[in-house]
């Protein structure tokens, strides 16, 4: 993927503040974050998404994940965390590089990581069921 900025950061063509890396994936700290410590989980290869990524490349990234924000926890003292993951632009994706985001929270950090509650009656929600089901 020739012009893919998170293929060339993840491969070191284009430096990033790296804070783990092995053969399959780079942790960079996103340029915008959300909070202090909001980074990246960059696979090495190519996969534009969830829909594209191996089951064991995305158990890879999961694992990453956990051993980061153990990390963060120790050194940053985050009072909790998120890990989000965008499909798609409709989902908020800005850039079509799979990645996992993991972001420190802090009491009164002022972000939000939420949606609104919507309220379908129970034989909606049996209808997407039979939807997905079926
Ligand atoms: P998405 O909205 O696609 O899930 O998230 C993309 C994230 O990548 C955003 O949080 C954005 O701040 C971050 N980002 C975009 N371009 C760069 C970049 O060149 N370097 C770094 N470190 N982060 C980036
Ligand atoms: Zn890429």
């Amino acid at each position: 993927m020739g012009d893919c900025i998170f293929c060339k950061i993840a491969n070191g063509e284009i430096p990033s503040n790296t804070i783990f890396e092995d053969e399959n994936f780079r942790v960079i700290l996103d340029n915008g974050p959300a909070t202090k410590g909001h980074a990246l989980v960059l696979p090495k290869k190519h996969y534009a998404d969830l829909f594209e990524i191996p089951e064991e490349t995305l158990a890879g990234a999961v694992k990453t994940a956990k051993k980061v924000a153990a990390n963060m926890k120790d050194k940053l003292g985050c009072d909790g965390l998120n890990l989000v993951q965008n499909n798609g632009a409709a989902a908020g994706q800005t850039v079509m590089h799979f990645h996992l985001h993991i972001i420190p929270r802090y009491e009164n950090d002022g972000q939000s990581i939420l949606w609104k509650p919507t309220s379908p009656t129970p034989e909606e929600l049996v209808a997407v069921k039979e939807t997905i089901l079926n």
